[in-house]
């Protein structure tokens, strides 16, 4: 295979996962199980694994991580970010950089409250 033909197919896998999610998307998010910290979730065929949201998180963190979870399973933020899909087995989100959901403002605001911050990047 040469560059281009490469090229060709990597474009078309990615599609095909971007038309994937779009389509899952329309499906409503189900519950599948907890494991650890996380939770997996599916729309359709597609597993999705987000952070587990427990009740006695302190309130920004609280909200951070609730926020996290709904731009996993929607595919969209509350800051307007969205997810990107670079190959067929890698996914991106792009938030704002001063959404509380990237990685690093998660840690922060853990860091902030006094709570472990690995739990809250999935
Ligand atoms: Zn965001």
């Amino acid at each position: 295979m040469n560059g281009r033909e490469s090229r060709r197919r990597h474009q078309g896998d990615r599609q095909r996962v971007e038309a994937l999610l779009k389509d899952v998307s329309r499906t409503p998010a189900e519950f599948v199980e907890a494991v650890g910290a996380h939770e997996v979730w599916r729309r359709g065929n597609v597993a999705f694994v987000v952070p587990r949201l427990d009740d006695d998180l302190p309130a920004r963190l609280k909200s951070a991580v609730s926020r996290r979870r709904r731009a996993t399973l929607d595919g969209i933020c509350d800051c307007g970010g969205r997810r990107h899909v670079v190959s067929a087995t890698h996914v991106e989100f792009a938030h704002d950089p001063a959404c509380d959901a990237t990685d690093d403002n998660l840690v922060a605001i853990s860091n902030e409250v006094g709570v472990p911050f690995r739990r809250w990047i999935a």
